[in-house]
């Protein structure tokens, strides 16, 4: 039997720079991962490669609208070839996995191993790699081991052809039809993507509005932009059947009293997803699950001392950035290090439609929620010089704060270039600015960070 001081199941971005701290500071450390490489969801199936689809969908739309900045581009139409596109996300996969490896096996206290963990007691496991064992003890185990997408529990919630958005990251050709269940953040960015890229795109969702932990405000005005760009958007729905047709998949759903159907020969199902903790043998331990995630404390620790779990197999949010930011607080902690364990309230977090949405902090409704009385500063990027430069002016900044000590508390934007604004959004959330300071901050001309400045400016009076 192998000992290692940590066991880190799962090379995602919450496992990787785990593993990878707390082997730089001179613990043992086995990283196991069940893929063929490393990067987790987010490289393989989520972040990099929505991401990747995205820029190109963007750069059509760019040399579409080369007109409205004065180019004439003669002779030669944009046509997409999606076996490049796709091409070209197997070739960005392939050189961040490969730099991923090579970056973990340059420290020394780090093996990592190509194969499935299993917890087979509270200090043991079994790693199975090419149909052979391998038994470790642990002193201690993270557990990173992600989510699954859900599936839809109606008739014909199963059939072979409705698709994952893993599945649709694979996919060999851009559907000509495709229905979306489920407008959270995947499921926009994915209607969207597709629409631009051609597809007839109908985009279902059971709340009364799309995107539910978006600021309300901005979402709705996201979801007016899909509805006039031509995505057949129906909020408020129940889909109630999925059947199989002639080279076609009908969804049928119920919105009030009417029955409706939305036909796809592409049916993709984007409904949540559940901790991806089967077969990792909790039942040898004293971890609890729910189906929100591993149950855990403050430090991130399970009901098994010792035992700790991050990212999105311990639920909600899930995000790359804030797998890493529990992955890198929990190795501090590990090495008796003070830690700063990231706060939900304080956290950001990008949705990559057209445009961009980015939030930091709590929203005007969720602030609400926890009884702080508050004012929104807005700022309408219509008025903006930079929005107007790019001709991307739609949308509006949203700056959230407190009547009585005047202090940030969420900051929500909608405009194309909003992610890039964002992590430094949440900075100002973070260091607990006031809507004075925010005012009174140098903003260069013209960016859209100037827009942070007007909106304070403007609640000021
Ligand atoms: C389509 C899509 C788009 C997304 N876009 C974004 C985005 O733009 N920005 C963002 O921040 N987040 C995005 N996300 C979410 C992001 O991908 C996840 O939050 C993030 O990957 C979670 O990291 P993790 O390390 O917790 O888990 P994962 O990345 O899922 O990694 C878990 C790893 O554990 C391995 N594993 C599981 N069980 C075992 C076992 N028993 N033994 C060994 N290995 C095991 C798996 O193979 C996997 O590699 C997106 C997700 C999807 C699906």
């Amino acid at each position: 039997m192998e000992t290692v001081d940590v066991l880190v199941v799962g090379g995602g971005p919450g496992g990787t720079p785990a593993a990878m701290a707390l082997a730089r500071a001179g613990k043992s450390v086995m990283l196991v991962e069940a893929g063929s490489g490393l990067g987790g969801t987010c490289l393989f199936k989520g972040c990099v490669p929505s991401k990747i689809f995205r820029e190109s969908a963007s750069r059509l739309v760019d040399v579409r609208r080369a007109g409205e900045f004065g180019l004439r581009i003669e002779g030669a139409e944009a046509r997409i070839d999606w076996d490049a596109i796709q091409g070209r996300r197997h070739k960005i996969l392939k050189s961040r996995s490969d730099a991923a490896l090579l970056a973990a096996r340059s420290l020394p206290g780090l093996q990592v191993a190509f194969g499935r963990a299993r917890l087979t007691g509270p200090r043991k496991a079994t790693l199975e790699m090419n149909g052979t064992h391998r038994e470790i003890a642990f002193e201690k185990a993270i557990l990173a081991t992600g989510s699954l997408s859900n599936t839809l529990p109606v008739p014909g919630g199963d059939l072979p052809g409705i698709l994952s958005s893993e599945d649709l990251i694979e996919i060999h050709e851009i559907p000509r039809r495709l229905v979306l269940i489920g407008a959270g953040p995947i499921g926009v960015e994915m209607a969207q993507i597709f629409h631009l890229l051609g597809s007839k795109v109908v985009l279902l969702e059971a709340l009364p509005r799309i995107l539910e932990p978006v600021d309300a405000v901005v979402a709705d005005r996201l979801a007016q932009i899909l509805t006039r760009e031509g995505i057949g958007l129906r909020v408020g729905v129940t889909v109630e059947a999925i059947r199989e047709a002639e080279r076609r998949l009908d969804v049928v759903y119920r919105h009030g009293d009417a029955e409706e159907l939305a036909s796809g020969d592409v049916v993709v199902t984007v409904v949540g997803r559940h901790p991806n903790v089967e077969h990792l043998g909790l039942e040898n331990t004293g971890v609890r699950v729910d189906r929100h995630g591993v149950k855990v404390n403050h430090f991130l620790e399970t009901d098994e001392a010792g035992i700790f779990a991050l990212g999105d197999a311990v639920g909600q949010p899930m995000f790359a950035h804030w797998a890493t930011s529990q992955a890198l607080a929990l190795a501090r902690h590990l090495l008796g290090e003070p830690a700063r364990f990231p706060k939900v309230d304080e956290n950001s977090a990008v949705v990559f439609s057209r445009p961009e949405i980015g939030m930091a902090g709590l929203t005007e409704e969720a602030s609400r929620a926890l009884g702080m009385d508050v004012a929104v500063a807005e700022y309408d990027f219509r008025r903006d010089a930079r929005a107007q430069i790019t001709n991307d002016a739609e949308g509006l900044l949203r700056v959230v704060y407190k009547r009585d000590d005047r202090r940030i508390v969420g900051i929500h934007a909608l405009v194309e270039g909003a992610a890039d604004l964002t992590g430094e959004a949440a900075a100002v959330v973070l260091a607990g600015l006031t809507i004075d300071e925010l005012a009174s901050t140098s903003h260069p001309h013209p960016t859209l960070t100037e827009s942070f400045g007007l909106a304070a400016q403007a609640a000021l009076g």
